[in-house]
């Protein structure tokens, strides 16, 4: 039997490459099932991540003119690590694997046959990861490049420039629910479920309409979560800083009491300034990271559902409407 496939697309404010992007996905899907590899229960599932423009209605065009296309609504938006996770949730009750991707196809969908190929080899994840980063702008190659850095100096295991596209195994898929943080960081949590995995590359293009929908500010927040989702080093290198100021300062008083005897005792208030604004701003820093973490633990305390589904839009395994 082949398996069933499932490709997840969470889609914000996408209309303009909607119909594109799914022209070429169902493509993509109707080649794999004229050529045996998967079952013609496969499907493109949309997660409409609470979109204000007009991505619900084609997704429900798409959805009643084409078999292959269903759709989730989001009951408002979540942002894109939860609506790639209710996209997963979904596809994980009918699928035998699962593949998540952007909707504006930056992501060589080529690069499916090869995922497939490692499926079928008993992987059960596998990773996407980008061969090179040339079409996009400087600005984004450098902070991703600074991101990961960070990332793996933080102690957080990730796969090296490899996003949200991947192949999950139904097992995978389910195991990942398991998982039930509210601060969700994707990359991060999958290394975490094990099981056999590989990776596969693939050129990554440019956004071929519609603009970013990850704008600085989103992805400093998504990086903060990143690293405070997964690693308590920042906390670590705050007592190590306050060790290191300590030991500073015994050395100033060492040199304080030397000056006394010596009689080269300075009225100091220039260094005093100094001092006390430097030390009182890596406390107000110190503060504000464990503030960080605190307000993960609030987050993660009172359980909050990670998303809710508000419309279904899906093909019966036997319809062919
Ligand atoms: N996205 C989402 N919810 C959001 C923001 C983005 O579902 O709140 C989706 C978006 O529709 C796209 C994917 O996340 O499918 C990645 O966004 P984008 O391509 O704009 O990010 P970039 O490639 O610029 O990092
Ligand atoms: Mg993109």
């Amino acid at each position: 039997m082949e398996p069933v496939l499932y490709i997840t697309v969470p889609c914000y404010n996408e209309e303009e490459v909607l119909p594109e992007t799914s022209r070429r996905l169902s493509e993509k899907l109707e080649g794999l099932i004229s050529a045996g590899r998967i079952s013609e229960n496969s499907r493109v599932l949309f997660v409409n991540d609470g979109s204000s423009d007009g991505t619900w209605d084609i997704i429900a065009k798409l959805h009643s003119e084409n078999r292959l296309i269903d759709g989730i609504g989001l009951s408002r938006n979540r942002g894109h690590q939860n609506a790639l996770l209710a996209g997963i949730s979904e596809s994980a009750k009918r699928a035998d694997a699962i593949i998540s991707m952007d909707a504006d196809l930056q992501d060589d969908i080529n690069a499916v046959d090869k995922m497939l190929d490692k499926f079928s080899e008993g992987c059960e994840v596998v990773y996407g990861v980008r061969s090179s980063r040339e079409k996009d702008s400087g600005f984004k190659r450098g902070t991703a490049r600074l991101f990961y850095k960070f990332m793996s100096m933080m102690g957080a295991e990730m796969v090296y420039d490899h996003a949200d596209y991947r192949l999950l195994s139904k097992r995978a898929a389910e195991a990942l629910e398991g998982f039930g943080e509210v601060n969700l960081f994707l990359r991060g949590i999958i290394p975490l479920i094990g099981f056999k995995s590989d990776k596969v590359y693939y050129e990554r293009g440019e956004r071929f309409a519609g603009k970013s929908k990850y704008p600085l500010k989103k992805m400093i927040a998504f990086a903060l979560d990143g690293i405070t989702s997964f690693s308590v080093k920042p906390l670590r290198i705050i007592c190590g800083v306050g060790c290191l100021m300590a030991i500073i300062s015994l050395g100033f008083l060492i040199k304080a009491i030397v000056d006394h005897y010596t009689g080269n005792a300075e009225i100091g208030w220039p260094s005093l300034m100094c001092s006390i604004w430097f030390i009182g701003g890596v406390q107000t820093i110190c503060i504000g990271v464990i503030g960080e973490y605190i307000g993960k633990i609030y987050g993660e305390t009172k359980h909050r559902p990670r998303f809710i589904i508000d419309k279904k839009l899906i093909h019966h395994d036997d319809s062919s409407e």
